[in-house]
């Protein structure tokens, strides 16, 4: 990952005026200055990190957007009704309305800005089964990385690092005109003559919110950015900004245990996500017992995990299942995973199970049984679609070498946060928007509803980012006669 630094046009301490400040540089934050900075505002873009990227830098990469040209060459029909009904059915129907139809007024016209400025999609192969695939892939990185450096080139876009977004400032008219930053531990005063878009990502890395909001995950591995300790949440509460989902907190199933046996979190070590389930692998517990149907989405399997002895699992796989990595930024690279010793290796079921800490026994037993389940094309214990087939996400698991990947659940995201508007203003605890006031990107709550549509974190942070530094951008302030 390249850090654009020295051409960045850093904003000298004497420039206190613009029309737009967007706090965090991420993706939401990145497509908001650039495009409020296109719409012709001057813009200074903030960054409380020691680098831009957020979580958007760790992501797998997969965005969702229907109706793309991509998916007309692949012969998949698909529009924007068709997007709403699947991101309401994913929110079990609690997602707000409004929120969604943001996304949808903003997601197609955001996949061609993107493309335009230089971000490669592909069709990514997606690992969700029984959906239409709508998700469309990018290197690890790279989106974030082509809008940063497109805000950097833009003469109207200055960009703060190290410096943290503390406190919103509102006039007496309650608009929201600037924002008190700190810097090296000196504060100063930003104004925004058009508004602050609060692009800061959710509360990943701060336990006390995961606490109060998602206790039951607290004992998660982190794995989003560094710095989200919920800064753009406390920031609007604090203006009597509402909030949306904050019940619906979720974590991942499939995070790695780099040091495994050592599950302690390693630092420098990034934890990632890899879905050999999605491929044929079976899922045991410590006992070496299965516990779901491993086709199930990694959000339903990591609730079901975290009840588990230790909160630890085990894809257990074969040789069959390793023949069908993808390459990177698949999350079923198995083979990358296994030269960079995320998997374990054995030759027989017996030897894998004791490199890993496992009764032999009770694994060949499992495997066993699985394998018996496979050939009668049933799987009375969990229900797991097998006729033996790759295109079923199962078959027999017999052929080594074998494979281990131990895992637990990694708390990627927080989906919920401040409500807004169809055009992304935040609204306050009576539904009246905070003038001055937009979010983007993961702060944002009340789209995802009680469920996540994979792809739609990076999806959402794209498009609203696109939507919220438009509108930004396009807010004139009141005049007073
Ligand atoms: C391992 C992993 C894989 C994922 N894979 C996918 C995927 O394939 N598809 C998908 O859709 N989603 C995925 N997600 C989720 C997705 O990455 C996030 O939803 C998305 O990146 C959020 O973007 P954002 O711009 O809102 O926040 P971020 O990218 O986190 O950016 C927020 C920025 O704000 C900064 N900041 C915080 N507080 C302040 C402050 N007070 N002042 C100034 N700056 C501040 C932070 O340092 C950060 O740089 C994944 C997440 C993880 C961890």
């Amino acid at each position: 990952m390249t850090v654009p630094g020295p051409g960045s046009p850093d904003a000298g301490p004497d420039e206190t005026t613009f029309d737009v400040v967007v706090v965090g540089a991420g993706l939401a934050g990145n497509a908001a200055a650039l495009t409020a900075a296109e719409a012709g505002a001057t813009v200074c873009l903030l960054e409380k990190g020691e680098a831009y990227g957020g979580t958007s830098v760790k992501a797998g990469g997969g965005l969702v957007f229907a109706g793309t040209d991509l998916q007309d060459e692949a012969g998949v029909r698909d529009d924007a009704e068709g997007l709403r009904t699947a991101i309401m059915d994913a929110g079990r129907g609690r997602s707000d309305p409004d929120t969604v139809e943001a996304y949808l007024d903003h997601q197609l016209d955001t996949y061609r800005w993107m493309s335009e400025r230089g971000v490669a999609f592909d069709y990514f192969p997606d690992l969700v089964p029984r959906r239409l695939n709508r998700l469309h892939g990018t290197a690890p990185g790279h989106a974030t990385e082509v809008l940063h450096r497109c805000s950097l080139a833009h003469p109207g876009v200055r960009y703060r690092v190290r410096t943290r977004g503390k406190r919103l400032v509102r006039g007496a008219d309650g608009v929201v005109g600037g924002i008190v930053v700190e810097s090296d531990g000196t504060e100063a005063v930003l104004t925004a003559r058009r508004g602050v878009v609060l692009a800061s990502g959710g509360f990943v890395r701060s336990d006390d919110l995961v606490a109060t909001f998602a206790p039951e995950w607290l004992l998660t591995t982190r794995m989003g950015g560094t710095a989200n300790t919920g800064d753009g949440l406390r920031m609007a509460w604090a203006l009597g900004a509402a909030v949306a989902d904050m019940a619906y907190v979720e974590a991942s199933f499939g995070a790695s245990i780099p040091n495994f046996p050592d599950v302690a979190d390693t630092p420098g070590v990034e934890p990632t996500l890899l879905y050999p389930n999605s491929q044929g692998a079976v899922v045991v517990n410590r006992e070496a017992r299965r516990f779901a149907d491993e086709t199930l989405p990694y959000k339903e399997l990591s609730a079901i995990c975290v009840q588990q002895p230790d909160g630890i699992a085990f894809m257990v796989f074969d040789a069959a299942v390793m023949d069908r990595s993808l390459p990177t930024p698949s999350p079923a690279d198995f083979s990358t995973a296994l030269a960079d010793g995320r998997l374990v290796e054995a030759d027989t079921l017996e030897g894998l199970a004791e490199k890993v800490g496992l009764s032999p026994d009770a694994l060949v037993s499992t495997i066993r049984r699985y394998n018996g389940h496979v050939d009668a094309g049933n799987d009375p214990d969990f229900g797991r679609p097998v006729d033996g087939s790759p295109a079923s996400g199962g078959g027999r698991i017999d052929t080594g070498p074998f494979y281990a990947y131990p895992c637990r659940c990694g708390l990627t995201t927080t989906y919920c946060g401040l409500r807004v508007d169809r055009s992304l203003r935040v609204v306050d605890v009576f539904g009246e928007p905070i003038e001055g006031l937009f979010a983007a990107g993961e702060v944002v709550g009340g789209f995802h509803g009680a469920g996540y549509y994979s792809g739609t974190g990076l999806g959402k942070a794209a498009v609203f980012g696109r939507g919220a530094g438009l509108a930004a951008a396009e807010r004139r302030p009141r005049t007073t006669s």
